[in-house]
């Protein structure tokens, strides 16, 4: 009950409201025809009539003042106050200002001024045409302020009134909604998705609350618009689907259109449109429904991104197991099989040899004498040592055929289908190539080799640990008999027969016409690589090259890094060697080169109780005129300085060159690295750099160093010769006794 009412009143909001707006215009055009004089309201006809009185009583009283007659004077203007209701007071006025007579009430009368209004007349009386005096009437008013008030509010009131039920009832004409039952409205208003009914012109007539929600808009003010000014995002061709459902007749299901709501928020909207009418007289309207499935899209986008995650991941999980699977595969050094996943090959390896009863045959291998590698050139060397055997080893095997590394520098390979004598051809070969690895320029090692173990199912092992023990025994024998060599288990020369005398297996020689091919072959790489080696002496001297001098210089480097001591070059040349060939010619200058070279050789070799330079190839020819000698193991820049002065004493002694003493003129240029820091190129180029510095200074024997701050030092050459040869102070150790350094250090 108290529902109904509350929703009548409702209902009354909008026509009162449209009605209040209707009043107001009726009142604004009823001034506007007031103040355009279209309306008359009788004051003008009250206004002539009363100044029709007025005139004709002055001109009667300007008579009465012509004649003198007083009495009738004062007569008349009484009668006028007594006659007639409409004047309220009447005053006469003599043209001298005194009141002749006054009627009415005194109030007014006081009032009276001489000027005319609508209630207030004042007229001349003449006397002999001057004016004798004035008449002032004071009239009632016309119409009060009050009952115009009154009149006005009574007109707004029924109008509103008036208006106000009209509309209602035109509403209720023109509003389905209204008409609805609420149970029905309340009923629609449950619907999740916006419904809309639109009339034959696709005006709202009807929608409910979800409707009205998606619209961002009242009800009430929804109703008679178009659902095309709604926002959508559509293209310029989009046809409204309503008023395609109105002109066809046909529904349209679940057509998506996006809504904006706000600048940078739309929401998708699947629109379905269905006819609204009968039969006989088709479509008189639509049915609209709105579903928004914007939150659905949104979580379909949150799942697609996280399924997109989930893929990526699944890639990246499935990249980080194959890197598992690696790392527990594979060792880290090297990338061949780690000796788990060797054994187990092993093991199946051996299973299916013994019961196919195929052969199977299984090498071990050890690198030679690895730890003087490790001690002469660092750890890192040794590991480039163990990854380069690794890779030769893995080169040699096919897919079938396994290899891993089993310990430190021990690998084993597993060879499916081979017996013993097969897999000894196959560790010649590999054997050979491991030699050749050293004369690579790879590795800074300038020896290397290792020592192979085979055994195969006919030695007697039971299980894939005893093969692998077989060969590890046959690799001992290897060992004994002198390394770098491949030796087959042989069960009398085996650990377990340690106490028979060790017998030495020479390389297996092969008797196939393939195998012997590839053993030529492989004596042929070695052969190419000693005349490589031998091309990089100098046919002259018999020294080495440049490249071999860089070679064994960067191989110093990196011992020197790990033993913390200094690597050093010095670069000497001949002064003026263009004009001992003019003097001589080219072939006494060569010999007098080899002299100079000799003594220097042999000069240096005697200077053996400091820095290590009696390895042949220390002294090297790098071009025509130019000499370096490698100085490795320095501890201290003094035993630097002793060389420099021992090869200056060498060089100041004359040469004989065709029964003629030479003097012989040199410049010295000396570089070091502290602590194996830079490379062996550098090294040598900051000599030659020092060694031009040297050749602009006066002495015919002349040095410098890299490091500037050395030449600086005063050497007195012959005293520190002195210092050296002194047997009291040669230490044995081959350091150089602290006098020495601390007179060079001065
Ligand atoms: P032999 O000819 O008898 O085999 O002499 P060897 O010096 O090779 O002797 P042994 O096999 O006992 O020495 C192996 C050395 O290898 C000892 C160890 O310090 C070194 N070593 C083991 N694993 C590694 C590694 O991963 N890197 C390096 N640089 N050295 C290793
Ligand atoms: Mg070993
Ligand atoms: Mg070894």
């Amino acid at each position: 009950m108290q529902t109904s009412i509350l929703q009548k009143i409702k209902y009354l909001v909008r026509p009162l409201h449209i009605g209040a707006s209707l009043v107001l215009l009726s009142l604004c055009s009823l001034f506007l025809t007031d103040l355009l004089g279209f309306r008359d309201d009788g004051r003008a006809s009250v206004s002539e009539s009363r100044k029709m009185l007025a005139e004709s009583t002055a001109m009667q009283l300007s008579t009465l003042a012509s004649i003198e007659d007083e009495g009738a004077i004062d007569y008349v203007v009484a009668t006028l106050v007594t006659r007639s209701t409409d004047i309220q007071a009447v005053s006469l006025v003599l043209a001298n200002g005194v009141e002749q007579a006054q009627y009415g009430e005194e109030s007014l009368v006081q009032r009276l001024a001489s000027i005319s209004t609508l209630s207030r007349i004042s007229v001349p009386i003449f006397k002999d045409r001057e004016v004798w005096g004035e008449l002032r009437l004071v009239f009632a008013p016309v119409g009060s302020l009050m009952k115009s008030m009154l009149g006005v509010l009574f007109f707004v009131g029924s109008s509103l009134l008036g208006y106000t039920l009209l509309l209602n009832k035109a509403f209720i004409q023109l509003d389905p909604n209204r008409a609805v039952p609420s149970r029905v409205d309340t009923a629609f208003n449950l619907f999740a998705a916006g419904v809309i009914i639109l009339d034959d012109q696709l005006r709202v007539i009807m929608a409910n609350q979800a409707a009205c929600d998606m619209g961002s808009c009242e009800r009430d003010f929804l109703l008679g618009t178009s659902l095309a000014d709604w926002p959508w995002q559509a293209n310029s061709d989009w046809e409204e689907p309503w008023a395609a459902t109105l002109n066809s007749g046909i529904t349209i299901s679940d057509q998506p259109v996006r809504l904006v709501q706000s600048a940078d928020v739309t929401r998708l909207i699947m629109v379905s449109c269905a006819p609204v009418g009968d039969e006989t007289q088709g479509a008189r309207g639509v049915m609209v429904t709105l579903d928004d499935v914007s939150s659905i899209e949104r979580k379909n986008n949150e799942l697609g991104a996280t399924l997109k995650e989930l893929r990526a991941s699944q890639v990246v999980i499935s990249a980080k197991n194959k890197e598992l699977e690696r790392l527990a595969t594979t060792d880290a050094l090297t990338g061949i099989s780690n000796r788990r996943v060797l054994m187990e090959s092993l093991v199946r390896e051996f299973e299916r040899a013994k019961a196919d009863q195929t052969q199977l045959a299984c090498i071990m291998t050890d690198i030679d004498h690895f730890k003087n590698v490790n001690d002469t050139y660092g750890h890192g060397v040794g590991d480039d040592v163990i990854r380069a055997v690794a890779e030769t080893l893995s080169a040699a095997c096919s897919e079938q055929q396994v290899v891993g590394r089993y310990g430190g520098e021990e690998f084993v390979l597993i060879l499916p289908g081979l017996d013993a004598e097969q897999a000894a051809e196959l560790g010649e070969q590999v054997r050979a190539a491991i030699v050749l690895l050293a004369a690579s320029s790879q590795l800074a090692v300038t020896t290397l080799s290792s020592s192979f173990g085979v055994a195969d199912m006919s030695s007697g092992a039971l299980d894939a640990n005893s093969l692998v023990d077989l060969a590890d025994q046959a690799l001992y024998v290897a060992k004994q008999g002198g390394r770098n060599r491949v030796c087959i288990y042989d069960e009398t020369q085996s650990a377990a027969n340690a106490d028979a005398t060790p017998h030495v297996i020479e390389p297996v020689l092969i008797d196939s016409p393939e195998g012997r091919l590839e053993q030529l072959d492989t004596l042929l790489k070695l052969r190419d690589w000693e005349i490589q080696t031998l091309h990089e002496y100098d046919d002259l001297m018999g020294t080495p090259m440049r490249t071999l001098f860089l070679h064994t210089l960067q191989a110093e480097l990196v011992r020197a890094t790990h033993a913390t001591e200094h690597v050093g070059v010095l670069s000497f040349e001949l002064r003026n060697i263009d004009q001992l060939v003019l003097r001589f010619g080219y072939i006494a200058t060569d010999r007098l080169l080899v002299s100079v070279v000799d003594r220097l050789q042999q000069g240096l070799r005697k200077t053996d109780l400091i820095t290590n330079i009696s390895a042949e190839h220390n002294l090297s020819r790098i071009t025509s005129n130019e000499f370096g000698i490698l100085l490795s193991e320095i501890k201290e820049v003094s035993e630097v300085m002793v060389i420099v002065s021992r090869l200056k004493l060498l060089i100041l002694q004359p040469f004989v060159l065709a029964d003629e003493k030479v003097d012989v003129g040199v410049n010295i240029g000396i570089s070091l690295s502290l602590q194996g820091a830079g490379t062996a190129s550098d090294l040598l180029l900051q000599a030659n750099e020092a060694r031009i510095r040297a050749s602009a200074k006066a002495d015919n024997v002349s040095h410098a160093f890299s490091i500037a701050e050395y030449d600086d030092k005063p050497l007195d050459y012959n005293a520190l010769d002195a210092d050296l040869h002194a047997p009291s102070q040669v230490d044995t150790d081959h350091r150089v006794p602290d006098e020495v350094n601390s007179r060079l250090n001065r």
